[in-house]
């Protein structure tokens, strides 16, 4: 790994925490449910090569995957026993990659059957059904018209679009729309993702696919932290009453004010919409308030209350989770997560 530059952060990643998370989930199904990995996006931003391999290891065999690329490094790190199975079906240009790489596709509509019979006779695929997220998927007349063609399919899956809020109506609605169009099959059925899980059994049917529970994200409020975001202070002054801090000037000073100045920003995924008045900078238990705009590179921070000057202060940890720092901006961890920058020295924890 190249040595880290002083002004670099650190973003600290727990594959023991991932690993734990999946085991926590996977004990909330029976015996004969499989727990998989959902792993698109570069295993939520925080690197498919580094993670997925030592979750093979620990025998974790199915994976998912959004399209046919992300494949590619999932077949690369975990060898040639796993499953991984491609979202977004087969494209036509995908055919080569998909049989490469011994990829499943979840085949989703009538015409991407028939291009796959074409291009990839004999090869082994998976259906989704839309169940009424209306996102993705084969809808029932579709599906129906395919007749006893989809009988030799490993897996027949569907995806549900309210699994956060688990008294939604939508819930049981989709489930019972899934038992409807599967229940005559002699295939294996998933149907849930994290949020899913925690409805409870009557969801898990043979394999569950849970991504963000494992990164550490909510709905799965039991998860450990996966994430630990430590960023460099590179400058401190003070401040008197009456001056501003940052962009636009917006933050003004009420007394004498020590702001340190960190070296991240809005270019590694820290948005702009962190910087309302919410989010805390700590140096170990202690959080100190973010000031001033969010800048490209830079950050601003209060620090009055430390009476020193810190090295670094942290800005995802135990107490301010990607959830918190997602509620604050107004969005999802999901997004907070997938959107942590290339520009962090990372540090695998492991073993
Ligand atoms: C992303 C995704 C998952 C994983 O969802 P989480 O909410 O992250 O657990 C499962 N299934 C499908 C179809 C997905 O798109």
């Amino acid at each position: 790994m190249a040595k880290r530059g002083m002004s670099q952060s650190i973003l600290k990643i727990d594959i023991n925490a991932i690993y734990d998370n999946w085991q926590s989930l996977d004990k909330k199904s029976s015996k004969n449910v499989e727990t998989a990995a959902v792993i698109k996006a570069d295993a939520y931003g925080l690197s498919t090569k580094n993670i997925a391999p030592i979750l093979a290891a620990k025998n974790i065999r199915t994976f998912f995957v959004a399209i046919a690329e992300e494949g590619i490094a999932v077949r690369k790190a975990v060898g040639n026993d796993a499953d991984i199975f491609v979202f977004s079906g087969p494209m036509q240009s995908d055919a080569a990659t998909i049989k490469e790489y011994n990829l499943i596709p979840l085949i989703n509509s009538a015409h991407q059957y028939n291009q796959f019979q074409l291009n990839s006779p004999n090869q082994i695929f998976g259906i989704q059904l839309d169940t009424g997220m209306n996102r993705l998927g084969m809808e029932e007349v579709e599906f129906t018209s395919l007749g006893k063609n989809i009988s030799n399919a490993c897996l027949i899956m569907s995806h549900l679009a309210c699994a956060d809020e688990p008294s939604h109506t939508q819930n049981l609605q989709q489930l019972k729309t899934f038992h409807h169009l599967t229940d005559d099959l002699n295939i294996r059925r998933s149907l849930s993702a994290t949020g899913g899980i925690l409805l409870g059994p009557d969801y898990h049917f043979d394999l569950c696919r849970p991504g963000i529970g494992l990164y550490g994200g909510l709905p799965f409020e039991h998860s450990k932290p996966v994430v630990k975001l430590s960023i460099p202070v590179i400058q401190s002054r003070r401040v008197l009453a009456g001056e501003t801090v940052g962009y636009g000037g917006n933050w003004v000073a009420k007394s004498e004010t020590q702001v340190a100045t960190i070296s991240a920003g809005y270019a590694d995924g820290l948005i702009r919409a962190i910087g309302n008045g919410q989010i805390l900078l700590y140096d170990g238990e202690i959080g100190c308030p973010l000031i001033g705009r969010v800048s490209m590179d830079l950050i601003t921070v209060d620090i009055t209350q430390l009476g020193y000057i810190p090295k670094t202060l942290d800005l995802i940890n135990k107490v301010q989770t990607i959830d918190t720092i997602a509620h604050a901006a107004n969005t999802i961890g999901y997004e907070i997560l997938t959107s942590l920058g290339a520009r962090y020295n990372r540090e695998y924890i492991s073993g």
